[in-house]
């Protein structure tokens, strides 16, 4: 049998933890906001745009860069050389009118004992309109993001110990949450606590391969598709 990862807490497995590390898009709220898609659209059409490709052509080197570079940015930059900045306001350029207040979700991260972050391969601006639409912002101590980590999206490991050494986070007594099994590779790796968010009606929802969790993923503590929910059964004694 392989290792299966367990979807409710055991308070036991997170007493210890003192940093909650969490990804922002598809984590801090659910995939079915779709929010992303946006973003998603947005970099299509840069990508359009800058090598006056057709719409398919666009979408299908974006998808590639993704993949093989943690990014679109990454590989748009490695490739092209193009000012990461002007990027990232385009990329972000979005209606956040979808993301309601969140107050259980709020409530519960709240109740987490130590320290709380943001940890994403978005923009500050992004992620503090994001958390700011949910009603969540004033819990986390600060946003670690794409501009801080140099570029360098996750899953790469440079960008995680950037991110611990800045913070001077034990990463022994940490949890991570992020909805890309990927990038939890390596917060296992370092003895954090690791959480994959998963959509709601899983089975029925169309995500890339490499965004789905498979029975290989042994760095995997837990999966939920319900955050405010599992942060709260963490914290029932
Ligand atoms: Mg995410």
């Amino acid at each position: 049998m392989e290792k299966m990862p367990k979807t409710s807490p055991d308070p036991t497995d997170f007493a210890h933890v003192r940093a909650w590390v969490f990804d922002l898009d598809n984590t801090l709220y659910p995939h079915h906001i779709n929010l992303f898609a946006q973003i998603d659209r947005n970099m299509t059409a840069y990508v359009q745009q800058l090598l006056q490709l057709e719409p398919a052509e666009a979408r299908a080197l974006q998808k590639q860069y993704y993949h093989e570079h943690g990014t679109t940015l990454q590989g748009l930059m490695l490739h092209h050389g193009i000012d990461p900045d002007g990027f990232l306001e385009q990329a972000h350029a979005i209606d956040y009118s979808a993301l309601l207040p969140d107050p259980a979700l709020g409530d519960a991260i709240k109740a987490l004992p130590g320290r709380k972050f943001i940890f994403t391969n978005g923009s500050v601006p992004h992620a503090q309109a994001a958390a700011r639409a949910l009603g969540i912002l004033d819990h986390f101590d600060d946003v670690f993001d794409i501009v801080a980590a140099g570029y360098l999206p996750k899953p790469a490991s440079a960008t995680y110990d950037k991110f611990a050494s800045l913070h001077k986070i034990d990463t022994a007594h940490a949890a991570m949450f992020e909805d890309l099994p990927r990038n939890l590779q390596v917060p296992k790796a370092l003895g954090m606590r690791t959480v994959l968010l998963v959509p709601r009606n899983l089975e029925a929802v169309v995500l890339e391969r490499w965004e789905r969790p498979t029975t290989e993923d042994d760095h995997i503590d837990y999966v939920t598709d319900d955050l405010a929910a599992f942060l709260t059964g963490i914290m029932a004694a």
